[in-house]
């Protein structure tokens, strides 16, 4: 059995096959074979079945050689093409071979026929082989290149992501540093900022020369504003005094949110208090421009205390604490205002704190007690009242004069717990005295102008007095006239509350301040006090003694009672007498005594015992 070979004659003549056919079994060939004379057959045949080589007659009446050749190659199957042909010149043939033949056969020479195809067959599986080669290879490529491609996307995705985790832990630092380092609610840098901007300040500071101020600034009575209003009008309110310092400050400034209602600010490179002061005008002037809140109109003020690098301190912990003393000491010359720093201030600070501390222990210890001194009828000589007065029974000092504790107790607003404490008390014991039977007498207890501030007054007032159960016929309240000089709208609302109630109002130490006597008139009052100061001096101040004269005067022509606090003389008594003064109050008649003793006396003199 010869090797099996499929042949695809290109040839017009069956005769010229045939005795190919012929040879090629000589040679040791099984041959099967198709014949085709066009280009349109030869189409077909490549498409139709596989073939193991291509034997083409050179030239034919309808096809050529050259044509075959164009045909394979448009098949793209690589087959070996041989040209059998009759004689035909040396160009022909190398033309054929150009155009793609494999080999050349004359037909005279058929001798070679079968070596030929055999070295051609050997050669196209060659060129199969390294075809097939070449192909795994491209795949192996394509593949390395896919998957280069797909761990390139991988990687790059990888990297996304790590990117976007970076970036996420960044913006995380920035929150945290934002958070550590600014204040949330007005977007100012906070206390530790601040902190390290001063120590910052200072270290260039101590090297250049240059002057540093630094400046605590505190709201005026904000607590009012949150208490009143609520929290959210007091944040937009810090929101909007933020801005406003923002504004009055240059680049290179700092202004922080120490606390609360507590600013600081930061100035570098200041020379001359003039600069300083033009900018703390600046600043006092823009926080207490009105402002409009969820419909309210709001007026707020602030009191700043400036410290000077290196005068007034060291270092930052040294100047804040200055400039906060300072500050204080602005709220106490009447708020709205500025104060440098002294170091007098100091010491008077250091004295205030261990007062503070024992004012505080003496509230819990309950060291406060209540003196009564009674006020007089002038015509009758009859007690027609008493005032309530408050004392301090320190434990080693003895009994302390509330002149001593009570500006430092309004200062750090303790006194609005004194003052509840002895109303309480007030309370207590004149329902007791009524109960025990004595005649009912109206008290009068005083109240200082950070305890008439509160928002709440008129309920605590009505609350102690239900409490206790004491008729608000037989309480007064003496107030100063620097609470009428404060938010009059609110002050009159008040005052016409506790009025409603029953509760009798006087005025005290009237003269010292400055009423306008609008308001006075109208204000619902029963009485006007005179302070002792102005009637000390009756005897020896002509002064002294026109000013008694004409608030008795005033007073009689407003319809107000008139008392005169402080007689100590029968002359004092009979000016008084003179110009109709209603009642007096002195040591005169009786100095302030406490409870207990004043009943005894009572019960002695038969003061209090009308229906006894
Ligand atoms: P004030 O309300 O004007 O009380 C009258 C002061 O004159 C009292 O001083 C009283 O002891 C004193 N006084 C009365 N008669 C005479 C006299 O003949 N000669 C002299 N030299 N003084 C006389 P005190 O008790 O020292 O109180 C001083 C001020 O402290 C009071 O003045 C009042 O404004 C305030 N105060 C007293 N108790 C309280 C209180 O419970 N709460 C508040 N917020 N203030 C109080
Ligand atoms: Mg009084
Ligand atoms: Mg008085």
């Amino acid at each position: 059995m010869g090797k099996p070979l499929r042949i695809l004659f290109v040839d017009d003549s069956p005769d010229d096959v045939e005795l190919l056919l012929y040879e090629l079994r000589r040679g040791g060939y099984d041959p099967t074979f198709e014949r085709v004379e066009t280009a349109s057959a030869m189409k077909t045949m490549l498409e139709r079945q596989s073939w193991d080589i291509v034997l083409s007659d050179h030239s034919m009446p309808r096809f050529s050689a050259i044509g075959a050749l164009k045909q394979l190659k448009l098949s793209g199957l690589d087959l070996p093409f041989i040209i059998v042909s009759g004689a035909i010149g040396e160009d022909l043939a190398v033309a054929s071979m150009k155009a793609g033949a494999h080999d050349f056969i004359m037909k005279n020479n058929l001798a070679r026929l079968v070596p030929v195809i055999d070295r051609e067959l050997i050669d196209a599986a060659e060129r199969q082989k390294c075809k097939l080669a070449e192909e795994t290879l491209n795949k192996y490529h394509e593949s390395l290149e896919r998957l280069v491609a797909e761990r390139t996307a991988a990687l790059m995705e990888t990297n996304e992501a790590l990117r976007m985790e970076i970036e996420k832990h960044a913006r995380m630092e920035e929150q945290i540093r934002y958070i550590a380092f600014y204040d949330t609610l007005t977007s100012l840098p906070n206390r530790t900022l601040f902190n390290d901007r001063l120590a910052l300040a200072l270290a260039h500071a101590h090297r250049t020369g240059e002057t540093v101020a630094v400046l605590f600034l505190d709201l005026d009575r904000f607590k009012a504003v949150n208490d009143t209003l609520g929290h959210s009008v007091g944040d937009q309110l810090l929101r909007i005094v933020a801005d406003r310092l923002k504004s009055c400050i240059r680049e290179e400034d700092t202004v922080a949110r120490f606390a609360g209602d507590e600013f600081t600010i930061l100035l570098l490179g200041v020379i001359q208090a003039e600069h300083i002061i033009s900018i703390v005008r600046k600043i006092l002037y823009a926080i207490r421009q009105p402002l409009m809140i969820g419909g309210h109109e709001l007026y707020i003020t602030s009191s700043i205390g400036i410290a000077l690098y290196p005068g007034d301190g060291e270092d930052a912990e040294a100047l804040l604490k200055n400039a906060d003393t300072a500050m204080y000491d602005a709220k106490e010359q009447g708020r709205n205002n500025y104060q440098f720093y002294t170091s007098s201030m100091h010491i008077r600070s250091f004295e205030k704190m261990v007062l503070e501390s024992n004012l505080r222990r003496a509230l819990d210890r309950e060291e406060f007690v209540v003196y009564y001194q009674p006020l007089v009828s002038i015509s009758t000589g009859q007690i027609v009242g008493l005032e309530a007065l408050v004392r301090w029974r320190h434990p080693d000092r003895g009994l302390i004069s509330p002149e001593e504790f009570l500006v430092l107790s309004e200062n750090t607003r303790l006194i609005v717990y004194i003052d509840e404490l002895v109303l309480y008390t007030v309370c207590v014991q004149c329902k007791s005295w009524q109960d025990a039977g004595f005649q009912p007498l109206c008290v009068a207890v005083n109240i200082s102008a950070h305890t008439f501030q509160q928002p709440n007054l008129v309920e605590m007032v009505m609350s102690v007095l239900q409490k206790t159960g004491l008729d608000p016929h037989f309480l007064g309240l003496e107030i100063t006239e620097g609470i009428a000089m404060q938010d009059i709208e609110t002050t009159i609302n008040k005052l016409n509350r506790l009025n409603a109630l029953g509760i009798q109002i006087a005025i005290d130490d009237f003269g010292t301040g400055f009423s306008s006597l609008y308001y006075l008139k109208k204000f619902p009052i029963h009485k006007l006090k005179i302070s002792r100061h102005f009637v000390s001096g009756i005897e020896t101040d002509l002064h002294d003694q026109l000013i008694v004269a004409s608030v008795i005067a005033l007073a009689q022509s407003l319809k107000f009672k008139v008392v005169a606090e402080g007689i100590e003389t029968e002359e004092q008594l009979n000016f008084l007498k003179q110009q109709k003064c209603d009642e007096m109050q002195g040591y005169l008649f009786c100095k302030p005594l406490p409870a207990e003793e004043f009943r005894k006396m009572a019960v002695r003199d038969i003061i209090l015992q009308g229906s006894r």
